[in-house]
């Protein structure tokens, strides 16, 4: 596979990979850190690349974060033209090859773990867990698709909360500002934004 691969990097400009249990270690050997990763909720509406339209997500994914603005992999070295891992590069870049997508079809349909798979710290897994069950993700989504115009009450509370929650766990727990989206996901405020609708916010 790689004898064929030229190296151009146009696959890495395009997106980058979502984990699988294989690359577990490449985290807990720090080659990927925490915050090179966010976390994709089940229940959020991403567009599936497999199927080529927008779908809901059935299980979390963890993926590794693009550049901002792109959709470019965070490890994507401009001035070489190459992954800045390349040796450690994950499972999916290393079976994918883009004449021959259908190798990457078998992948996308294995499970792929979720953050209790990988986060050791039992107090940090509660810590989501009642994230989780605050900040409902279907929920939200299927809220803020049935808005008929402006933001509602409800939707504009959860989006503060889920800030105001983020800012608390850093502050508090010193946990890095750059790895609050890998532990709680993508921020309500982001998701709002990918519709269009953006929350003003007076401090
Ligand atoms: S898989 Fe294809 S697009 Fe990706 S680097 Fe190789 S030749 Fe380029
Ligand atoms: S990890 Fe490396 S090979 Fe994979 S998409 Fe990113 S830059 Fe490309």
């Amino acid at each position: 596979m790689d004898g064929l691969c030229r190296r151009c990097g146009e696959c890495c400009r395009k997106s980058s990979p979502t984990l699988h249990y294989e690359d577990i270690e490449l985290i807990h050997r720090g080659i990927i850190p925490l915050k090179e990763l966010y976390t994709l909720r089940a229940g959020q509406r991403v567009f599936d690349n497999i199927k080529g339209e927008v779908d809901y997500l059935k299980n979390e994914l963890v993926k590794i974060k693009e550049k901002p603005g792109s959709h470019e992999c965070i490890f994507f070295d401009h001035v070489s033209i190459s992954c800045s891992i390349y040796e450690y590069r994950p499972l999916q870049c290393r079976v994918f090859f883009c004449e021959k997508p259908e190798l990457l079809k078998e992948l996308f349909s294995q499970k792929k773990p979720e953050r209790q798979d990988i986060i050791k710290d039992s107090e940090m897994l509660k810590i989501i867990d009642a994230h989780n069950k605050r900040v409902d993700i279907k929920g939200f989504v299927r809220s803020v698709e049935s808005l008929k115009g402006e933001l509602d009450e409800p939707i504009t509370e959860l989006v503060l909360y889920d800030l105001h929650f983020r800012e608390f766990i850093h502050h508090k727990l010193g946990i890095p500002s750059e790895e609050l989206s890998f532990y709680f996901g993508t921020p309500l405020s982001d998701i709002l934004r990918d519709y269009g609708l953006e929350l003003e916010i007076r401090i």
